[in-house]
C-alpha cells in the first residue's frame, strides 16, 4: 500500500468484479439497441479509467466520448463553479447515452451536466457512477448504475486524484488527511 493512503476501501479485485457486473447490467438493459449501441460519456479526468474498464465489459457497440468540466480544481473542496472546458466530439441527439462519473459528492457537477446533455435530446440518458458518497447534502440525481457507496472522506485511486496524483493507484483508498 502507498505510504500516503490511510485505508484501502476497495481492492483491485473488488473493483474489477463490480465493473464486470455493471457492464453485464448495461448489456442487458440495452439489449434492444444492438444495432446503434450506446454512447459512453466520460467526465474527464477522474472517470477515464472507470470508463475504459467499463467499456470493455459491455457487449454492445460502444462509442466513447469525453467531456471536461471544471469542478474541484486541484484541491479537496468544491468550488461550486461548473464550466465546460471540453465538449463532446459527437452529436448525441437520438442516441442512448450513459454518463460515466468517478464520484458523486454534492452532485452539483453532474446535475449541471445532465441538464446540459438532456437539452441535446438523446434517446435516453443514464448515469453510471463508480462511487457515491454518503453525504446529507446531495443533489437528487437518478443514478441507475452505482459501483459502491463510500464514506464521506477524501478518496483517491483508480482515476481519482489529489492535485493530479494517485490516479494510477489500482485500488480505491482514503488519503491521509495530513496529505492535504
Ligand atoms: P460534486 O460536484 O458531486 O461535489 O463532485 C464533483 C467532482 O469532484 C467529482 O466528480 C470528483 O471529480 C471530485 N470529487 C468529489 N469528491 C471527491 C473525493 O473524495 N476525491 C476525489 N479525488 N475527487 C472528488
Ligand atoms: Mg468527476
Ligand atoms: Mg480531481
Amino acid at each position: 500500500m502507498h505510504n500516503d493512503i490511510a485505508e484501502v476501501l476497495f481492492t483491485e479485485d473488488e473493483i474489477a468484479r463490480r465493473v464486470d457486473e455493471i457492464g453485464a447490467q448495461i448489456t442487458r438493459d440495452y439489449a434492444e439497441a444492438t444495432d446503434e449501441g450506446i454512447v459512453l460519456v466520460s467526465v474527464l479526468r477522474g472517470a477515464a479509467i472507470f470508463m475504459a474498464d467499463l467499456a470493455r465489459r459491455i457487449e454492445l457497440p460502444v462509442e466513447m466520448d469525453y467531456m471536461a468540466v471544471s469542478s474541484y480544481g486541484d484541491g479537496a473542496k468544491s468550488s461550486g463553479v461548473v464550466r465546460i472546458l471540453k465538449d463532446l466530439a459527437s452529436e448525441i441527439e437520438g442516441r442512448h447515452v450513459v454518463v460515466a462519473e468517478d464520484i458523486l459528492d454534492s452532485g452539483l457537477t453532474l446535475k449541471y451536466l445532465l441538464k446540459n446533455l438532456a437539452s441535446r435530446h438523446p434517446a435516453s440518458l443514464e448515469v453510471a457512477t463508480l462511487l457515491r458518497k454518503k453525504t446529507l447534502a446531495q443533489a437528487k440525481i437518478e443514478c441507475k448504475y452505482i459501483g459502491f457507496e463510500c464514506p464521506d472522506r477524501f478518496i483517491v485511486g483508480y482515476g481519482l486524484d489529489y492535485a493530479e496524483r494517485y490516479r494510477n493507484l489500482p485500488y480505491i483508498g482514503v488519503l491521509k488527511p495530513e496529505m492535504y
